[in-house]
């Protein structure tokens, strides 16, 4: 039974399977600590109060500019400070235990973490952006019935520093990290356009300048970020959102809000303080317009209504023409896919007056899904109608399919599950969803 509701209060986090991981070695990461938590542990540790401050700057920049993956490679700190700091810390990074690369170059990490627990992450290119697919749990609080994802046990919420990690280890892979030993190249002359990653804007720090590094923002690969990984970005608010802080930072990533997407399946009580407290673009998985289909495929419709959800988009802070809200809808064959639910939710959107444009995702399928894909051709009559009405509804073209990374898929093993199973794990995730 779900506990019971006290009047006028609202987590709706669920209850963590586990508890966050320690490291067996009992250090600590220093990746994932915000400038302020960072500047504790460095006192903490050792470090005299009146350095804390300069030192904390040092080593973010070394961590989220350089992309030092050792202590040790923090070069304009003494070897006596380092050897304090690497008796209490490590950099910190997941494993790597496999990596894909798609014939279309998608590429594909599963990454394992302290406690052994394992998510994905995926980086898109194509030929304007690269964008990374960042994962926010380990399975998903939700049972969205046509993904993946959703037929796992949820385990546990990931960690600022896991989140952040899975950006880190792409940098790393893709090789976007400055090269130290590199002869200085001109800064670019003409100014960014701010909705690109930002190297002028890196704090001087002391004992430490730009010579020496080749590094410009020009032509880096990971240009995007969007949270549509494993997971419900939003039952997991804080740590979803002091990660984006951290990637948003400019002494570090730097990378602009307007370049980051959360996606939901709508957890109306938290969307305002995504708004306020991130800020980046939000994406929201409605995936049906009626209350019948809706319940069925995407759950948590029973609890947040669609006309609340599009309620609380309406109220979606930051949300204008120049930066609209995408309303994703994945076609599932006989199901949400008829001329009339295109109709539908146009009238939606022109009701709730929302700066809008549609992704339609084709539905990948899994070993077990019980949905099918909507033919190409109710595809794009479903997107014509959209068109229509003024409002974009691009095709998503399914990307890196023959790695299983394509959206939805995300998930380690490809075990088949029973339709009892299913049913089995999405009551318990129901009972779960407490407020
Ligand atoms: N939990 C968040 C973000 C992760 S899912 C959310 O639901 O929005 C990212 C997107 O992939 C969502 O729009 C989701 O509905 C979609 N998706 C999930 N499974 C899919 C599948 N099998 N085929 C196509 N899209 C899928
Ligand atoms: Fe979770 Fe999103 Fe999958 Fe639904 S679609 S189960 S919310 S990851």
């Amino acid at each position: 039974m779900p506990p019971m509701q006290i009047p006028g209060f609202v987590d709706p986090k669920p209850v963590p399977r586990k508890p966050m991981p320690a490291r067996a070695d009992g250090k600590r990461a220093l990746l994932g600590l915000s400038k302020s938590q960072l500047r504790e542990a460095l006192i903490e540790a050792g470090i005299p109060e009146k350095q804390a401050k300069m030192r904390g700057q040092q080593v973010w920049h070394w961590i989220y500019h350089r992309g030092a993956t050792e202590i040790d490679a923090f070069a304009n700190i003494s070897k006596d400070t380092r050897a304090l700091l690497t008796q209490h810390f490590v950099v910190g990074r997941p494993e790597v235990v496999t990596a894909q690369v798609s014939t279309d170059g998608t590429r594909k990490w599963l990454l394992r973490f302290d406690d052994g627990e394992e998510a994905e992450c995926v980086f898109i290119p194509d030929a304007y952006r690269g964008t990374l697919c960042v994962s926010s749990q380990v399975g998903c609080t939700l049972n969205c019935r046509f993904c993946f994802t959703g037929t796992m046990k949820l385990v546990r919420n990931l960690t600022p520093a896991e989140i952040v990690g899975q950006v880190m280890l792409a940098r790393d892979a893709l090789g976007e990290w400055p090269n130290a030993s590199a002869p200085v190249a001109p800064r670019p002359t003409v100014a960014d356009d701010d909705d690109d990653f930002d190297d002028d804007d890196v704090a001087w720090i002391p004992g430490q300048n730009q010579a020496g590094s080749n590094y410009t923002s020009d032509g880096r690969m990971l240009t995007n970020i969007v949270m549509m990984g494993m997971g419900e970005p939003l039952y997991n608010f804080e740590n979803v959102r002091d990660a984006l802080q951290i990637v948003m930072d400019g002494d570090g990533l730097g990378l602009s809000k307007r370049r980051i997407t959360l996606s939901t399946s709508g957890v109306v009580p938290m969307m305002a303080r995504a708004g306020t407290e991130i800020g980046v673009n939000l994406a929201v998985s409605l995936h049906a317009v009626t209350k019948e289909i809706r319940d069925e495929i995407v759950p948590i419709n029973k609890k947040y209504g669609i006309e609340e959800l599009l309620e609380a988009c309406a109220a979606y802070p930051g949300a204008n023409n120049a930066r609209r809200i995408t309303f994703e809808y994945v076609m599932l064959k006989d199901k949400n896919d008829r001329d009339e639910d295109a109709h539908e939710l146009v009238r939606l959107i022109r009701k709730y007056r929302l700066p809008a444009k549609v992704n339609l995702i084709p539905f990948n399928p899994w070993p077990g899904s019980i949905y099918e894909t909507s033919t190409p051709e109710r595809v794009s009559r479903f997107s014509d109608i959209i068109f229509q009405a003024g409002i974009s509804a691009p095709v998503r073209r399914p990307r890196g399919r023959d790695i299983m990374a394509a959206c939805g898929q995300l998930k380690s093993s490809s075990e088949k599950i029973t339709r009892a199973e299913l049913d089995r794990r999405a009551a318990e995730k129901e009972d779960l969803w407490v407020d």
